[in-house]
This record gives structure tokens, C-alpha cells and sequence, in this order.
């Protein structure tokens, strides 16, 4: 008999860990990027399609986004502690295509 309390505890996935997880997309072709972690441990987003050669980095891309909301609606950033940037992204943000290189984002935001 196996008690549940001698299950696995799965990681619970929370928005820090992917909070770009169903808003990011492929510029080239518009498929979705997909949260992964690399083997060395760092997040990373990266897409089944194969424009990409590789996964770009999930630090990176995500900060260049919370800097860019912040650019696109600073009223709702003020006084916001870093810990919830990420969710106020996610209210800002309708889609992203990411490009080839890390920095060629196109951000559609919500209206
Ligand atoms: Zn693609």
C-alpha cells in the first residue's frame, strides 16, 4: 500500500518559474515557446518548430519584457515589488514573437 504522503512531491510550477509560459511565440513561424530548464539547471524558452537553434535564455527574455511593460504602462509598476512584476506582465501582455536573437521582441500588448 502506498501512502500518499509517500509520494513525490512535484515541483509546483509557479509564474517565477515560467511567467512568459503560453504568451511567447515564434516570430518566424507562430507556434509557441515552451518553458524548459536546461541541463546546467537555467530556465530557458524554447520552441518545437526548429527556427530557433537553440533555447534562449528564460532570465534574459523575461526581463526584457518586465522592462519593456514597465516602459509601456509605468503607472501600474509604481510601487510594485520586484516579486510581481512578473504578474503585471502577464496582465500587460497579450503576445510576444520572439525573433532569432534574444532582444528581437515584438510585444502586442492587451488594450
Ligand atoms: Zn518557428
Amino acid at each position: 500500500m502506498i501512502l500518499t504522503s509517500q509520494l513525490p512531491i512535484w515541483p509546483v510550477i509557479t509564474a517565477k518559474a515560467a511567467s512568459l509560459r503560453g504568451l511567447i511565440f515564434c516570430a518566424a513561424c507562430g507556434l509557441p515557446l515552451h518553458p524548459m530548464r536546461l541541463p546546467e539547471g537555467r530556465r530557458a524558452y524554447r520552441g518545437v518548430c526548429g527556427c530557433r537553434l537553440g533555447p534562449v535564455d528564460a532570465d534574459t527574455v523575461e526581463r526584457l519584457v518586465a522592462d519593456a511593460a514597465e516602459r509601456e504602462v509605468p503607472a501600474v509598476f509604481g510601487g510594485v515589488p520586484a516579486g510581481q512584476r512578473a504578474v503585471i506582465v502577464r496582465r500587460s501582455v497579450a503576445a510576444i514573437r520572439l525573433g532569432g536573437t534574444v532582444d528581437d521582441l515584438s510585444i502586442v500588448w492587451r488594450t
